[in-house]
């Protein structure tokens, strides 16, 4: 791991224990999961940025994993592509906390400019290296999401 690997390994770490601490409860709807592009297997044709319902939900990669764990919870779920687009979903009014996965350079940048909003931050898998056909471990997300549904839960 490189030096700014290291850092930005760090600064997630630590904010997800801020958050953690802060962490209020919400309801389903106003939660998001966030995740990357880059977590669809290369070679599927399907236009998921487009529409994630696109997705065939054929389990060679996490999309489907990730879409059936918005569907138990009942939360909004969006990809990021790099664009501004995501960064204005999280920032909106009706989204209250965000279950974002990516590598931790990105979470750090994305982490940043969302400020203050809650982001619980879940970084990715890269068997591949960067940007291809990542991977992320379905547990942690779904451990992440429970930070802000506690009391949901409960109740
Ligand atoms: S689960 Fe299958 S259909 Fe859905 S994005 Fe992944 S590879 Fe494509």
């Amino acid at each position: 791991m490189t030096i700014s690997e290291t850092i930005d390994a760090k600064f997630v770490s630590l904010s997800n224990l801020v958050n953690r601490l802060r962490a209020a409860k919400h309801p389903p709807s106003s939660l998001l999961i966030l995740f990357p592009h880059c977590i669809q297997y290369s070679k599927c044709p399907q236009k998921i940025t487009l529409d994630l319902g696109e997705c065939k939900r054929c389990g060679k990669c996490k999309v489907k994993n990730l879409l059936e764990l918005s569907e138990k919870y009942g939360v909004q779920i969006a990809v990021a592509t790099g664009g501004r687009l995501a960064l204005q979903k999280v920032k909106s009014e009706e989204i209250r906390g965000v279950i974002a996965v990516a590598c931790e350079k990105e979470l750090r940048i994305g982490l940043m400019a969302a400020l203050p909003k809650a982001i619980m931050a879940v970084p990715n898998l890269r068997p591949h290296g960067y940007c291809k056909d990542t991977d992320v471990t379905m547990e942690e997300v779904e451990k992440q999401l429970l930070m802000f549904l506690e009391d949901q839960e409960n109740k």
